[in-house]
């Protein structure tokens, strides 16, 4: 079958004709590609940056957001058959360690993560397992769904999260309407009663924010932690979830909290620099958020379903995968690029 590789960091990904994957295990679950989303991360591990941390072997097929079809199961496998139409949970995870057990899949102790440290999704089939695939309504399609695998799956995660402690007479202030910005909106907007601000420098996101439920756009030109404030009475967002994490945005996000207020950290970079005193008198909360867990994306899937969450995506056919890649890099891609085998 067809596969996009990884053959060197620093190099351009190459196609290669590989054998098809087979269900060897019990569990496994092989799935034909419809869709596989092309994602920054796919960019920092051909920069090197996920070398140490997956030790992975070259070459290998990347890509961790995927959708498709069933192709085949292993002998154990009875929560999917073949045809089914599915999302794949971007990790393989075991079922038996004390987080799984908890429902908190993502920080398994014996995971694999195709795409990353095994092979992955931008090929005609991939290998994952019966515990990391997810039944999606017939309405959907793979190739409109598959980048909510990873990118709206931690948007979800967080989103779903700070929707937990929102009342209606809370503001929640979203920073960045980008990528993930766009579903973490839509979320709030269908899991929380609370004001809902966008800051944004795009005056073309703000405008997107707008459309799928923001109550605010406030444009990000300098004087954005003065507009929050003005907008919350004085006193501060009870909740902000930032998509940026770098250029600045922490220090002017944690301006737009209010006291006791929480902030979720999505977007990353930078360092956050408060002083221990700030946070002890104000009771602010720090809180990290990874992708989300397969319950997560079950949830997500059922927003999806019924039109709560829409991605908006940019379709290439798998051969055409370094057009993805380069448009990518480039900035060129409205919404999510998307390879279709
Ligand atoms: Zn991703
Ligand atoms: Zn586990």
């Amino acid at each position: 079958m067809k596969a996009v590789q990884v053959v060197g960091y620093h190099q351009n990904l190459e196609m290669a004709d590989v054998d098809k994957p087979t269900p060897t295990g019990p569990f496994d679950v092989v799935v034909k590609i419809g869709g596989a989303g092309v994602c920054r991360t796919d960019l920092h591990i051909l920069e090197g940056q996920w070398a140490e941390k997956s030790q992975v072997q070259l070459p290998y097929t990347i890509g961790h957001e995927n959708a498709g079809w069933v192709e085949a199961v292993g002998s154990a496998v009875s929560n999917v058959s073949e045809g089914d139409k599915v999302i794949v949970h971007p990790l393989i995870t075991c079922g038996l360690c004390r987080a799984c057990r908890s429902g908190d899949d993502v920080h398994c102790e014996a995971n694999a993560f195709p795409g990353i440290d095994t092979n992955g999704g931008y090929a005609e089939h991939l290998k994952t397992s019966a515990r990391s695939v997810v039944k999606i309504d017939d309405a959907l399609e793979p190739s409109d769904v598959a980048a909510l695998a990873d990118a709206g799956l931690t948007a979800y995660h967080a989103a779903a999260k700070a929707a937990k402690r929102l009342t209606p007479r809370d503001r929640a202030v979203v920073i960045g309407a980008g990528g993930l910005g766009h579903i973490g909106i839509q979320v709030l907007k269908a899991l929380s009663p609370a004001e809902l601000i966008v800051v944004d420098r795009n005056p073309e996101a703000l405008k997107l924010a707008d459309a799928i439920g923001a109550d605010h756009g406030v444009i990000a030109d300098g004087t954005q932690v003065d507009q929050v404030l003005e907008l919350t009475g004085g006193s501060g967002a009870q909740t902000v979830v930032d998509f940026v994490g770098e250029d600045g945005a922490t220090i002017e996000g944690i301006a737009m909290l209010r006291r006791a207020g929480d902030y979720h950290v999505v977007g990353y970079g930078e360092n956050i620099n408060v002083p221990t005193i700030d946070v002890i008198s104000t009771e602010i909360n720090f809180i990290g958020n990874l992708v989300g867990s397969y319950n997560d994306l079950c949830d997500l899937m059922a927003l999806a379903a019924r039109g709560a969450v829409n991605l908006h995506t940019q379709k290439y056919a798998l051969d055409d995968f370094q057009s993805a890649i380069t448009d990518l890099d480039n900035g060129n891609v409205r919404g999510r690029a998307i390879l279709v085998p």
